[in-house]
């Protein structure tokens, strides 16, 4: 099977590589739930779309698949609106930094917001659902590695800012969010992620990517974010 390339040098079109990597996707997360003792289904697969152009995700909603991640709001602006139009329903998840003057943009187009990562976001996030009247699933993204370049709440900060989410903002946390640093073992981190969330009684996680996602199901995981494994290199 030959991988044809865009114009712009993005990959396109390998639909039988995608549709098989997605079926061994699927058989892993299926694998790894059950190995812990899980439902499969209780796990959910967000496919991570991001670069990839439609005519590469069409054969993985066709699949059946209809959770799907990007990490730019502009970049999801510009190619979901005619997949939903064409499919109906999907489930489109926000997964990189988001900033305060795009919240409206993204309590628009998407249905879970997966990074609200800091006070000025739960505020700008809290105005544009009011504004907007769209309520968007939300995770808070933690950063589990205290890594000075990366987004997300300080762990020993998360508690305080779960509950001001609650209190001040009357945001309605659903579950948490990291992406380990890519040096170390992820275990200690989901392991966190997973601690933190149970002491706030939150129900989701979404932690572990196409390297690492049958761990993090073994340690909780209800959300697994992976692109790569199903569509490619990027
Ligand atoms: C790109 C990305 C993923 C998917 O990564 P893969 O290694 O391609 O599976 C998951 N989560 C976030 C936040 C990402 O930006």
């Amino acid at each position: 099977m030959t991988t044809s390339v865009s114009p712009d040098g993005r990959p396109a079109g390998d639909t039988a590589g995608i549709t098989r990597r997605l079926a061994e996707v699927r058989e892993r997360i299926g694998r790894a739930a059950r190995d812990a003792g899980r439902d499969p289904k209780d796990i959910t697969l967000v496919c991570v779309s991001k670069t990839f152009e439609a005519e590469a995700i069409v054969p993985v909603i066709e699949a059946g698949e209809r959770v799907f991640g990007e990490n730019r709001v502009q970049e999801a602006m510009g190619k979901w609106p005619a997949l939903r139009e064409r499919f109906g329903a999907l489930d489109l998840h926000l997964i990189g930094p988001l900033q305060s003057n795009k919240a409206e943009e993204a309590v628009t187009h998407f249905d879970v917001i997966e990074t609200v990562d800091r006070p000025k976001i739960a505020e700008a996030l809290a105005k544009a659902m009011h504004k907007t009247g769209r309520r968007p699933r939300l995770f808070v993204q933690v950063n589990t590695g205290a890594e000075p370049q990366k987004a997300g709440i300080l762990p020993g900060e998360a508690d305080a800012f779960l509950k001001a989410c609650r209190d001040i903002q009357g945001l309605d946390i659903t579950g948490l969010m990291c992406i380990p640093p890519v040096d170390e073992q992820a275990s200690p981190h989901f392991a966190l992620l997973n601690v933190i969330a149970r002491r706030n009684g939150l129900a989701n996680l979404s932690m572990g990517m196409s390297a690492d996602f049958e761990l993090a199901i073994q340690l909780g995981a209800t959300h697994v974010r992976v692109g790569s494994a199903i569509f490619g290199g990027r």
